[in-house]
């Protein structure tokens, strides 16, 4: 499914990260094997789901960070527009030097806390997926990406295999947010890497009006 030029676009990325790595702590993950492996190989496991091979869609990644699952998508889906949201705006700007080092063209940044950008219109129930890989608990994390999803698409949370206390403090958020776990995806990583898994919630309807409460909010006062 992955192309050898893409796999060799991975490898370009793997090295350009390691570098802007260097400098600014963008991940605990420093060496090559880490970074292909925890970073760039748990990010392209989404291309197993069906949902990320439509035509024409639009993905958002919610908090990417020093870019993953961002940039390792990007890379796969050329045809895709990918927009990486975060609220630390020097991570942006690393992911736009490695976007540029590697001629990635369907990469957009959104600068801004969900909390802020989940009411705007533009961005409002507008995307087709939106992804979040090591943000928050489920609670939180429904409320910071749900109102981005257009209703019949997908939110997927990269997760590891212990998430029963998560799910079931979600429950009450998945309601409120119109939010119905459709499956879960294992998948186990290399060498002693381990399993994980993809969590991945249809959203039914338009997000109400009450969310995302204001900046700071789902994280202090999560829907419990
Ligand atoms: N997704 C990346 C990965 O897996 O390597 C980065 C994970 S990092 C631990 C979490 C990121 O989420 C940080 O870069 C942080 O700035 C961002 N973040 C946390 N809360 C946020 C919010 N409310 N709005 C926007 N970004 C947020």
């Amino acid at each position: 499914m992955i192309t050898e030029d893409q796999q060799q676009r991975l490898e370009d990325l793997k090295n350009v990260f390691l570098e802007e790595n260097t400098k600014l702590n963008l991940s605990a993950l420093r060496d090559e094997d880490s970074v292909w492996i925890g970073n760039i190989l748990d990010s392209v496991v989404a291309l197993d789901l069906e949902i990320f091979h439509k035509k024409d869609i639009t993905i958002l990644d919610v908090g990417t960070g020093g870019g993953f699952p961002l940039l390792p998508l990007a890379i796969c889906l050329p045809d895709t527009q990918c927009t990486g949201l975060d609220s630390t705006q020097k991570k942006l700007d690393a992911i736009t030097r490695m976007k540029d080092a590697l001629g990635i063209e369907n990469v957009r940044m959104l600068s801004g806390r969900c909390e802020e950008k989940g009411r705007k219109q533009q961005h409002r129930n507008h995307y087709d997926i939106v992804t979040a890989r090591a943000v928050a608990p489920l609670n939180v994390l429904l409320e910071y990406c749900s109102p981005f999803v257009k209703p019949g698409g997908y939110f997927v949370a990269w997760k590891s295999m212990k998430v029963d206390t998560e799910l079931e403090e979600s429950l009450l958020a998945r309601a409120e947010l119109s939010c119905h776990l459709e499956k879960s995806y294992e998948y186990e990583l290399p060498k002693d890497w381990g399993k994980r898994q993809l969590l991945i919630f249809k959203k039914t309807s338009p997000t109400s009006e009450k969310y995302p409460r204001s900046t700071g909010t789902p994280k202090l006062q999560p829907i419990t």
